[in-house]
């Protein structure tokens, strides 16, 4: 132990840096690289917090990756969306700063280490209706890793969901599934279907799980692989439960493991990367909707210990004017092998396409099915405040589960009776008694599937615009004419899943400057504290333009915050 004043630290380091997710692992990372003496503490004893398990999309408009592949974009349209969008409820200084450093911050992390990123190509603005909304060129995804890189250190990369995964432990990117469901229209899909099976074979010998990441898990690959690159330690089991604050600055922070409290000092400062509050019922209840989402999708370890331990130090937490706490997705609940349930999200695979509706508890259609899933939950707890919408039913028949699944039903299924028999669908041979095993009236019900089928016969859906916006058509079906996103509901057995709000990250959190320092309830910086990723409060203010919100200013922010405790940030205060 040595003596600083009058506290003992065990350790000294110039940056403490509480939670390893991509915020955190991107601020540890960037401060090694500016030659900062950097230690992560980990609450759990992996790596990834909801990141491993996310898509790991990223949101950086005009980003030389999709540049050098011929697409066009301008950061100040992107901004001129975001003002449409989020108007005055956000903060136009820290959405300025992300879009002026988002492509700087990808191409720093590309150069200097292995965290490298792909462009999506097309892959549309959730709002193609608000002025600067883009169409491609604005998403990058991280590129696919092979976790054979990380040795024994794979086993420290968070598993993404069983749900995302084929035949229990195979990763497959957005890409592969579009070649896994058409395995036998192509040599070219076929071939590559084919070998991602044996690589996961394979691996199987030497393995718990597949080795060739993708998506999320590839991103938490690649900044934990970065990480061990620079030697920067993890603490794993080692959460941060208080701040050490003398003469107004912080100097460090306790942390708590197997070997008891240990007090660190952190000469530049202490990183809050805890994911934010979804796991903490108090926070719950004060800032979410009623009634409360009964699920969630963020890592369980996410329990607000940043927005607590920040509170008490005198931070300012930031609430938008219409509480818009979280960014949604519906779910569907899944029963796993071991009899647990897991949550599948309804991203993009199955609400867009043509032939599905979702109902309220009286069978009527609330929304344009094919909108973002944030959108759709916001438009759950609208209709919500009127008829019980919680659940609501996503309704479709044997021909769309074949053609497309639906939640974990994969394409191509044809037992539907053994799906209900596991709980997860409700199915009927007709529309009358499947509403009446919904508790939906009979001819409610009827009579939305008579519409739907009206409006797939004309391609307008005349109550919810269904198919009008790109971002409807990019998930629909290209092929299903006239209208991608819509189409009969005729076949018998019927089937109904029903979805509940959970959310994906939270929206409100800690305030912060443009360097992530976090400021107290007067504004004014607390000297030694910073803050990113979703303990961060949102750039977004809780809306959500695009793919990659959290994530795109987690990573960017990450990077700001360790320039600064560096002394190196552009805007140095
Ligand atoms: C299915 C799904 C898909 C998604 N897809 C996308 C996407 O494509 N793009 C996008 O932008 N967002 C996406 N998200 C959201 C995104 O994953 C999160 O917003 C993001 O991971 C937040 O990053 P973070 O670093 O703040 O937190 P996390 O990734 O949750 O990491 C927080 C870490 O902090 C640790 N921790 C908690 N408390 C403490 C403590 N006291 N001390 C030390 N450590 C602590 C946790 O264990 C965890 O490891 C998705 C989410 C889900 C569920």
């Amino acid at each position: 132990m040595e003596n600083d004043t009058d506290v003992s630290w065990d350790r000294k380091v110039d940056l403490l840096v509480a939670g390893a997710g991509p915020g955190g692992m991107t601020t540890a990372l960037v401060g090694a690289l500016e030659e900062l003496d950097v230690l992560v503490c980990e609450k759990s004893q992996q790596v990834g917090g909801t990141g491993a398990t996310s898509a790991g999309t990223l949101w950086i408009p005009e980003n030389s990756q999709s540049k050098a592949e011929g697409y066009k974009d301008s950061a100040s349209e992107a901004a001129r969306y975001l003002e449409g969008l989020i108007g005055e409820d956000g903060d136009e200084e820290r959405r300025q700063v992300y879009l002026d450093d988002g492509p700087k911050v990808i191409d720093y992390l590309a150069e200097r280490t292995e965290v490298k990123f792909s462009p999506c190509g097309r892959h549309p603005d959730y709002r193609n209706n608000i002025a600067g909304a883009g169409l491609d060129g604005r998403a990058i995804v991280a590129e696919q890793f092979d976790g054979r890189k990380l040795g024994q250190d794979f086993d420290r990369v968070r598993p993404p969901i069983e749900e995302f995964m084929l035949f229990g432990g195979m990763m497959v990117s957005k890409e592969d599934v579009a070649c896994l469901v058409n395995r036998y229209k192509s040599i070219m899909n076929f071939t590559h279907s084919a070998s991602i099976y044996i690589r996961y074979l394979i691996d199987l010998l030497t393995h718990k799980r597949g080795t060739r990441l993708t998506m999320g898990n590839a991103l938490t690959a690649r900044l934990f692989y970065s990480l061990r690159q620079q030697n920067v330690p993890v603490l794993f089991g080692s959460p941060i439960i208080e701040l050490v604050v003398k003469e107004n600055r912080v100097q460090g922070a306790i942390i708590e493991n197997e070997q008891g409290r240990q007090s660190i000092l952190a000469r530049k400062g202490v990183v809050f990367a805890t994911g934010g509050f979804a796991n903490n019922p108090d926070f719950r209840e004060s800032f979410m909707p009623k009634p409360l989402p009964p699920y969630s999708m963020a890592s369980s370890y996410n329990t607000g210990d940043g927005l607590n331990i920040g509170k008490s130090a005198g931070a300012g937490i930031v609430v938008p004017s219409h509480k818009r706490s979280a960014f949604w997705s519906p779910v569907s609940v899944t029963k796993r092998r071991d009899g647990s349930n897991g949550l599948f999200p309804h991203i993009l695979l199955d609400r867009a396409k043509p032939g599905l509706i979702a109902v309220n508890s009286q069978g009527q259609r609330f929304t344009n099915e094919a909108c973002s899933y944030h959108d759709f939950v916001e438009a759950m707890y609208r209709s919500h405040e009127v008829i019980n919408t919680m659940p609501a039913w996503l309704i479709c028949d044997s021909t769309f589960v074949f053609k497309y699944g639906i939640g974990t039903i994969h394409p191509g299924t044809t037992n539907l009776r053994k799906v209900a028999e596991a709980g997860y669908a409700t199915i009927s041979d007709t529309i009358s008694d499947l509403a009446t095993s919904l508790g939906i009236k009979k001819n409610k019900l009827e009579n939305t599937v008579r519409r739907n089928n009206e409006f797939a016969t004309t391609g307008i859906d005349s109550d919810f615009g269904k198919g009008d916006l790109e971002l409807n058509r990019f998930n629909g079906d290209a092929d299903n004419k006239p209208n991608p996103c819509l189409g009969n509901i005729e076949k018998p057995p019927f089937v109904a899943v029903a979805v509940w709000p959970a959310e994906i990250g939270c929206s409100i959190g800690l305030k912060t400057n443009i360097n992530g320092q976090v400021l107290n309830r007067d504004d004014k910086e607390i000297i030694g504290m910073y803050a990113c990723g979703n303990d961060m409060s949102s750039i977004m203010a809780g809306c959500y333009p695009g793919p990659g919100i959290t994530l795109g200013p987690a990573i960017v922010f990450g990077y700001r915050v360790a320039k600064h405790a560096a002394g190196r940030a552009s805007t140095q205060s």
